[in-house]
């Protein structure tokens, strides 16, 4: 039987076989642990996690000493949050206030959920009808404690982008922490942590053409503020944030997939906003029970996500065969509730059961699309 064309590229991606070619010695004859210091081997990845670090860094517009590398941007979101709530709880003995939003992947509403346990007052922001955190809400929630915020560059559901600047500016202002989880953006929106004024970053390779299992967290040791206490304890690796014996073969992936995002930014965006517009507007123009979730313009060059009146689950399913997209509520698990990201911008429940997400990528064909959008407008024949 012959797969699926593969739509799903917010979930994953696939590894670029550049990449794939790069990390190959490093599984091979370059198998070395960077911590060996007496001995080539050592060497040798040693520089090979250096020559990564700079090339993550330059992705961000960061100094690489600022890189840390972790298993993922769950991983990441974790040091960071969990990191600083430790740190101000612990070593500060005081009670932070936290603010994120309500449309975060779970990696960041858990965790938010988790420091309530540890003594942490948090607030989860309202998002407006396209999924972006206002910052007149940020400053509704605003408190004399308020210690840091967690907002996304981008969200893995609909695509919404938020206002990265504005929002770190506010932060500066205030003198808050900002990190955002950025596993979606990377690659698709310039990220600059300078201007932006982000002070921690999570990111991940699977979602930019890297391998699985390897991601990075950028921390602005620069900020008196970001102090964060590691949640694991072992070989000091990573300045201590985050030990244990560095995944190279990964690392090496990671910082050329990082590479190479920056090298094809702007060819490929252009080539996905074409295409993502391209089928927006044939769906839309041709069907009346369809409507298009998240912003209109502010939003990933690969994301669209789709709701559609009258349409039943069953009729969903085979209707869309042949193609690997995501769709109602397989969006998030195999739960049957509706997503809540879905439900936070106002899409009603059963709209909600009846969206599909599709996630264009780099190797996302224009015959891949045609055949997306008449599979669509057969649905409603
Ligand atoms: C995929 C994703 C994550 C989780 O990343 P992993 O590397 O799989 O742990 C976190 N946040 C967002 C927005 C994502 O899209």
């Amino acid at each position: 039987m012959e797969k699926p064309i593969y739509l799903d590229n917010n979930a994953t991606t696939k590894l670029d076989p550049r990449v794939f070619e790069k990390m190959k010695p490093y599984f091979e004859e370059e198998f070395g642990n960077p911590a060996s210091q007496s001995h080539c081997y050592g060497w040798e990845a040693e520089l090979a996690v250096k020559n990564a670090r700079v090339e993550v860094a330059k992705l961000l517009n960061a100094s690489p000493k600022h890189i840390f590398w972790t298993s993922g941007a769950t991983e990441s979101n974790n040091i960071a949050i969990l990191g600083l709530i430790k740190h101000l709880i612990y070593s500060q003995k005081v009670k932070p206030h936290i603010i994120t939003s309500s449309v975060e992947h779970k990696a960041v509403l858990d965790v938010f959920k988790h420091c309530e346990n540890f003594g942490a007052e948090v607030s989860i922001a309202p998002v407006n009808e396209f999924g972006q955190v206002e910052l007149s809400t940020l400053e509704d929630l605003r408190k004399e404690n308020t210690a840091f915020i967690s907002v996304m560059a981008a969200n893995n559901e609909i695509g919404t982008c938020n206002k990265l600047e504005a929002i770190g500016a506010w932060c500066k202002k205030h003198d808050i922490v900002f990190h955002t989880d950025a596993a979606q953006a990377m690659g698709k929106i310039p990220i600059n942590v300078e201007t932006m004024n982000i002070d921690l970053l999570s990111l991940s390779g699977h979602k930019m053409y890297g391998p699985k299992g390897v991601g990075a967290l950028y921390v602005n040791l620069d900020n008196p503020k970001v102090k964060l206490s590691p949640l694991m304890f072992g070989g000091g690796q990573e300045g201590g944030l985050r030990p244990g014996t560095l995944n190279v073969p990964g690392i090496v992936g990671l910082g050329e997939a990082s590479k190479i995002a920056l090298l094809q930014f702007d060819e490929e965006n252009k080539k996905n906003c074409s295409l993502r517009d391209h089928l927006i507007n044939e769906v839309l123009s041709n069907i009346p029970q369809a409507k298009l979730n998240g912003h209109p313009t502010e939003r990933l060059s690969n994301n669209i996500n789709f709701s559609f009146k009258d349409l039943s689950a069953d009729l969903f399913a085979l209707g869309l065969s042949g193609l690997a997209v995501s769709s109602g509520s397989a969006c998030s698990s195999k739960s049957s509730s509706s997503s809540y990201v879905l439900r936070a911008i106002g899409v009603e429940d059963k709209l909600a059961k009846a969206s599909l997400r599709i996630g264009l990528g780099r190797f996302t064909k224009k015959e891949d699309i045609d055949l997306c959008c008449s599979k669509i407008k057969g649905l409603f024949k």
